[in-house]
């Protein structure tokens, strides 16, 4: 990959256009999973109770095409090019002229930004394309909690045997001990600071979906990134919690979706968790 015909297609900026249309499919599996999965829990619940259930129309991630949620507008091939179609239609539906979320181009520049980050980070290997994955999914789990207070299994599970399988042939830089360590380290330490947190306070403080995502990274990061990763999601959402809490009213009972800063926790562990791993263990 070094240096060879495939490594062009590593370098940063082609990672950032790569970023960009991974992006605009995020977008998509963000809008779209909950739907899914809501869709397919209605019917499982449906068939066990034995009652009919009037399910709204099938959806997938290719299916239906895309539009407009305010005219029903089909958007066409043009108009679904990552962040130019949306500068070129000056964020307005081009039918009915409602304002498209600025979200949609913001998730594809982030997701590139990203992308050409572990390239600039880990260089052109292949074992980039791997962390370039572990980032999108981030993304997408980040925004899917941030909308709907859900990290869907079929996203955490997947991601943190993907890890687990990734450390096991020796693509990562983690050893398969470090990566099972940090998938048990991940999972055992939130499920601790649920259960003490409820026993204390009476009531829920994070969801199962939490655990599974720290199972994730630390699987992926292995377990000495674990600390690492609790410090610099905690620290980012006590922040904004008390952010929050002072400038806009929230309500301090008002439960604010962990999984975010556990995915901006990963990415920063991913890029700076070395650093931060060095401030509290002894190099070997
Ligand atoms: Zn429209």
């Amino acid at each position: 990959m070094d240096g060879s015909f495939s490594g062009i297609f590593l370098t940063p900026w082609a990672l950032a256009l790569m970023g960009l249309c991974i992006g605009s499919f995020l977008n998509v599996l963000i809008h779209r999973m909950p739907l899914m999965l809501e869709r397919s829990w209605q019917s499982d619940s449906a068939e066990m109770l034995g009652v009919p259930v009037s399910l709204a129309p099938e959806i997938t991630l290719s299916t239906p095409r895309s539009r407009c949620p305010q005219c029903g507008h089909a958007i066409a091939w043009h108009e679904n090019i990552p962040v130019l179609s949306y500068l070129w239609l000056g964020g307005k539906c081009s039918a009915c002229k409602t304002a498209i979320s600025f979200r949609y181009p913001a998730i594809e520049l982030l997701t590139a930004l990203l992308f050409a980050a572990c390239g600039w980070h880990f260089g052109a290997h292949l074992q980039t394309l791997l962390w370039c994955g572990l980032v999108a999914t981030l993304v997408a789990l980040a925004f899917i909690d941030l909308d709907t207070q859900l990290l869907p299994d079929d996203l955490t599970l997947p991601l943190m045997w993907a890890g687990m399988v990734s450390a096991a042939a020796g693509w990562l830089p983690v050893t398969l001990e470090a990566s099972f360590g940090g998938a048990v380290a991940g999972y055992l330490s939130l499920w601790i600071a649920h259960h003490t947190f409820r026993l204390i306070r009476g009531k829920e403080g994070m969801g199962y979906g939490d655990f599974k995502l720290l199972a994730a990274l630390g699987a992926w990061l292995g377990w000495q990134s674990i600390l690492s990763i609790v410090i610099l999601s905690s620290s980012v959402g006590a922040l904004v919690g008390i952010g929050l809490i002072l400038f806009r009213n929230h309500g301090r009972d008002v439960p604010i979706p962990f999984g975010p800063y556990l995915a901006g926790g990963g990415i920063a562990a991913l890029f700076f968790g070395e650093q931060v791993t060095q401030l509290w263990l002894p190099p070997v």
